[in-house]
C-alpha cells in the first residue's frame, strides 16, 4: 500500500475525528482555578488528548495551557505545533459553523483549517507512520495548544515547561514553508490641541481603516474643497449639517497591515482633504507630514527594504476620548532589522514634529536561512508530495507560533492560491487538501527525523 492509499482508506476517519474538535465553540473563555483559557478551551484540548492515545501516542496535558502526545525514541524531538483554539465564528455562515458539513469536495466549519483540521492530519500522519511499521530514532511529539488566537500564553507555557525542540513546524501557515516573519511595532499617536471636534475611524489597529467620521467646526476649511478632493480620489463619502458644525464621513477599503498597499485608508485621505481644503489645524499638518498617505513609513523615516521585503506602516484605528484625539500604528518590519532601530528613527520623527507617540509592543523578526537543513527537508517533502517545484518557501509580515519557540518554522497547512475563508464566515478544507497534507506530514516527519 502506497501512502497515498493509506491516507484515503481514512478518509471518513479523518472527516469524523475533524468534526470531534470543530463541535467545541473553542473562543478564549472566562478563566476558571484550573482553565486558564474557560472550560471549553481545556474540554477541546481533553478530546484532542484523547484522541492522541486513540492513536498510539503517549499524552500529557500540561495544566490546561497546552498538551502533547509523543512517539518514538531518541534525544532529539521533532515538534509539530498547532492549536485548537478559534477565533469567535461570527455572521454570514451558510452551515452552522460547529458542525463540520460536507458540501461540493469541501468540509464547511470553523477550524477546519485554522487550525483544528491540521491537527488532524497530523494525528494521522503519525498513525500511519505507525502503520508503516516506521521505526522512530527521534521522539516527534504533537503539540496542541489553546491560546493561539488571543496571545499565545500556551506557548510560553510550553516552553517555560518544556523548553524548545530541535526541529519543527507549526502547520498554520503556507505551503511551501515560511521562514522569515517580519518584526512588529505598535505604538499610539495622541494629541490634544486639534479644532477637530471628533475623529472616529477604524476597528482594529492591524486594518487599514475604511471607514472615518470626523466632527468638525464650521469655519475649520473650505468644504467645498474637501468634496472636491475627494471626488478627485474616487472616494465614497457623506457631508452633513450636524448641531457642532459639519460631519464628515468618509469611506476607503479594508486591508490586512501586512498588506496596507492593497487598502485605502479612510484615515489618512480625510486629513489630505482637510489639508487641501486649507486647514492649517496642528493635528491636520502633524499627521500629513508624519504619516500621510504612505504605507511604507517613509513620512516617518522608517522606510526599509532587504531583499525578504519591505517595512509596512498602517494607521487602523483613530478614536477621540476625554479630548484626546489617538491613533494606533502597526508596523511590520523587515526581516533583518531590529525593532528597535525602528523605533528610534521613528521617536526621533514624531519629537522633530512635536506629535505624542507612545511605542507600546515590540516583537523580534524571526529568519532562518532558506538553505537551513531542517527547513530544507521540509521543503523537499512538500515537493516530493505534491511535485510542485514553482511555489518558492516564502516570508510573511504576520506572525505564528514560531516567533514563541527555538527551531521552528510555519509549514501549511495553507496551499498557493487557495482562500480557506480563515477567521471570515464559511471557513472550509478541501477534502483532497487535508488528505494531501496528511501525506505531505508523513513525508516530513520522516525527513526530519533522518537528518
Ligand atoms: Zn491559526
Amino acid at each position: 500500500m502506497t501512502t497515498k492509499e493509506r491516507v484515503y482508506a481514512y478518509k471518513d476517519e479523518i472527516i469524523a475525528s475533524l468534526a470531534r474538535l470543530v463541535k467545541y465553540n473553542s473562543v478564549e473563555g472566562t478563566p476558571t482555578e484550573t482553565e486558564p483559557f474557560g472550560p471549553t478551551c481545556a474540554a477541546v484540548l481533553k478530546e484532542a488528548l484523547g484522541m492522541m492515545e486513540e492513536h498510539g501516542l503517549k499524552t500529557t496535558n500540561l495544566d490546561n495551557y497546552i498538551g502533547f502526545g509523543e512517539i518514538g525514541e531518541g534525544d532529539k524531538l521533532v515538534g509539530v505545533l498547532g492549536h485548537l483554539d478559534i477565533v469567535p465564528a461570527g455572521d454570514g455562515w451558510n452551515t452552522d459553523p460547529f458542525t463540520v458539513t460536507e458540501k461540493d469536495g469541501k468540509l464547511y466549519g470553523r477550524g477546519t483549517s485554522d487550525d483544528k483540521g491540521a491537527m488532524v492530519a497530523s494525528m494521522y500522519a503519525l498513525q500511519i507512520l505507525q502503520d508503516e511499521g516506521y521505526k522512530f530514532n527521534k521522539r516527534v511529539r504533537l503539540i496542541t495548544g489553546t491560546n493561539e488566537e488571543t496571545g499565545s500564553r500556551c506557548l510560553a507555557h510550553y516552553v517555560e515547561k518544556e523548553g524548545h525542540f530541535d526541529y519543527g513546524f507549526t502547520p498554520d501557515a503556507n505551503f511551501p514553508g515560511v521562514y522569515g516573519e517580519k518584526g512588529m511595532v505598535s505604538a499610539r499617536f495622541s494629541c490634544n490641541d486639534s479644532r477637530i471636534i471628533s475623529i472616529n475611524g477604524g476597528e482594529a489597529s492591524n486594518v487599514v481603516c475604511n471607514k472615518c467620521t470626523t466632527v468638525l467646526p464650521n469655519d475649520f476649511c473650505d468644504f467645498d474643497k474637501v468634496k472636491q478632493y475627494l471626488e478627485k480620489e474616487n472616494l465614497e463619502y457623506t457631508l452633513t449639517d450636524v448641531a457642532e458644525g459639519k460631519e464628515l464621513l468618509v469611506r476607503g477599503v479594508a486591508a490586512h497591515a501586512s498588506t496596507p498597499y492593497l487598502g485605502r485608508n479612510a484615515i489618512s485621505y480625510t486629513f489630505q482633504a482637510l489639508a487641501f481644503a486649507g486647514s492649517n489645524d496642528p493635528l491636520v499638518t502633524k499627521y500629513n507630514a508624519l504619516i500621510g498617505l504612505a504605507t511604507d513609513g517613509s513620512n516617518c523615516n522608517v522606510k526599509y527594504e532587504d531583499k525578504y521585503g519591505a517595512l509596512t506602516f498602517n494607521n487602523g484605528v483613530i478614536k477621540t476620548e476625554d479630548g484626546v484625539i489617538w491613533g494606533t500604528i502597526d508596523i511590520r518590519t523587515g526581516l533583518l532589522v531590529k525593532s528597535e532601530e525602528i523605533v528610534e528613527r521613528m521617536q526621533k520623527a514624531f519629537d522633530t514634529i512635536g506629535l505624542t507617540l507612545q511605542v507600546r509592543g515590540l516583537v523580534a523578526p524571526l529568519f532562518y536561512e532558506p538553505e537551513t537543513p531542517w527547513v530544507q527537508a521540509m521543503v523537499k517533502a512538500y515537493r516530493d508530495v505534491t511535485g510542485d517545484m514553482d511555489t518558492q518557501p516564502m516570508t510573511i509580515g504576520g506572525g505564528t507560533y514560531a516567533k514563541g519557540i527555538n527551531n521552528c518554522i510555519g509549514f501549511g497547512c495553507e496551499f498557493a492560491g487557495d482562500d480557506n475563508h480563515i477567521h471570515d464566515a464559511n471557513e472550509f478544507v478541501k477534502i483532497s487538501d487535508l488528505l494531501l497534507q496528511v501525506e505531505i506530514y508523513v513525508e516530513t516527519i520522516k525527513n526530519l527525523c533522518e537528518l
